[in-house]
Formats: structure tokens, sequence, C-alpha cells
């Protein structure tokens, strides 16, 4: 692994009090949201994508994004051309054909939308959650024109042994480098993330947990968003058990929520990081 970093591809806006834990102060206020996209460089020059966010056209034409999915239209995207994954790819210096894998945590369109701005990218999905996919169009939070642009789509079966405490896994390349684990509960199939290049790991939970506390016990989640999005409310709170366990593995890896502003701000930003 060459390089691996966060990026964020523009902001969402929400009213505090549907994600903040209850004894959050002001929580009538508007906060602001991460769209938190990983990228890892790879020795022989390729790159994936832990989720993609918005497409190029949403990011630049952000009220395109409203009225998308009933559950979700609280949440406002902030966002100009440059935030799409894309441009800051090419703005980096990165070719974003060689983007050969994305790996989608969900297929919800915050996640998979900018499938399409990488015409070479290989979309790597848990098969429950294709499954969910085409079984529950209206499920909120799928948008089947998302999938059509994406070239190839690749369903992955997490029956490998359980890793950093996740019930299953699937090793992508065989090097324990980009491995997919078992998060279910914000949806069928969601899938954690580990990033491990040899020291300490990242583990991107895309939205098993919107923000880090709702894992935590004191405050617990989850938040009001949480519920209100969720799969599987029991799934969800085993898997928020499962990622205690995994913060506390031995290798102490940083668990990364899609949406969580503050855990993004710690993170690697830039390649040479
Ligand atoms: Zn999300």
């Amino acid at each position: 692994m060459r390089s691996r970093f966060f990026r964020t591809a523009g902001e969402l806006k929400a009213p505090k009090f549907i994600y903040q834990s209850g004894s959050a102060r002001n929580a009538l206020a508007i906060g602001k949201m991460a769209m938190t996209i990983a990228i890892v460089e790879r020795d022989d020059g390729s790159i994936v994508l832990v989720d993609c966010g918005y497409a190029e056209e949403i990011c630049t034409n952000p009220t395109m994004h409203a009225g998308r999915v009933l559950s979700l239209s609280v949440l406002g995207l902030e966002s100009t051309g440059e935030d799409a994954i894309v441009r800051q790819l090419q703005t980096l210096g990165f070719d974003p054909r060689k983007v050969s894998h994305v790996v989608a945590t969900h297929l919800h369109l915050d996640h998979v939308g900018a499938i399409k701005d990488f015409p070479n990218a290989e979309l790597v999905v848990a098969r429950e959650e294709f499954d969910a996919f085409l079984t529950q169009p209206r499920f909120p939070g799928y948008r089947r024109q998302d999938l059509v642009s994406a070239g190839r789509i690749r369903i992955v079966d997490l029956k490998e042994d359980p890793r950093f405490g996740f019930p299953g896994s699937f090793d992508l390349f065989g090097d324990s480098e980009i491995v997919l684990l078992d998060a279910k509960g914000h949806t069928r199939g969601t899938l954690a993330v580990a990033i491990d290049d040899g020291k300490r790991p990242y583990i991107h939970i895309g939205d098993a947990a919107y923000q880090s506390w709702e894992y935590g016990l004191a405050p617990s989640g989850p938040s009001r968003l949480a519920k209100l999005t969720a799969w599987n409310e029991s799934a969800l709170h085993e898997t928020y058990r499962v990622l205690r366990e995994a913060e506390n593995h031995e290798r102490r890896p940083i668990l990364v929520p899609a949406h969580d502003i503050d855990v993004y701000a710690t993170l690697p930003h830039d390649p040479k990081a």
C-alpha cells in the first residue's frame, strides 16, 4: 500500500437533535456531518475507494439531492463540484481511471451515487445488500438508477473467519490490506472495511454507526436518525457491541463512521501524510 487517506465529499447539514446524544446542548442548532471516503493507493498504482459519495453532478448542483428519500430529506447537502471525489483525486494528481474498485459499505445514494464517475471501477458489495437493493427498491435510501451506471458489480459473501471481532469477513485481495467485515443493522448488508497497511489499521464503518458516540455505553445510541433509518434495530445494537470490541482489539484500529465530522477532522487527508 503506497498511501491511504480520507476525504469528505461535501458536508451534510442536519439539526443536531437527530444525530447527537440527548444530552447535547443546543440540540436544535444545525450541525454538519462529513461524507467520508477512504482512498487507498495500492503498490501497483491502482486505487481503491471505500464508498464514493455523491456524483459530481449532484455535488455541483446539490438541490438535485432534495427530495430523494423521505427519511433522509432532513439532510441538506452542501457542496460544489470541487467536492466530488473524482475532482478531488484529479486535483491531487491521481488519474480517476485508475480507480479499480469501489467498496460499498451499503448502497445508499450518498455512499455509491458517484460510481458513475469511475467507469473502470468494479463496485464491490455484500450479497445481502445487493439482494435488499433488488427486492426492496422502495426501501428508503436506495435509488435504482444509481447502479444502472455501474460497469461491473462484484457480489461477495463474508464467509471468512471473524476479524477484529466482526462475525464474518472477506479479504478483497488476499493480502489483508482491504478486508470487508460484517456490520449489518443500518441496512441488511452493511459492511465495515478494514484498511491495513501493517501499522495501525483504520476501519471505515460506513453508517454502521452515524457518530462514534452511538456505539458507546454512556450515552448510548442509536440516535434518532439511526433509529429512523435502521433496517433492523437489534442487529444495529449487536453491531454496536462488535464495534466496541473492535476498538479494544490489540491492534487498536481507528473506527471511522462515514458521517462523524469530528472523527473526520482527526484523519489523514493528504496522500503523503
Ligand atoms: Zn450515509
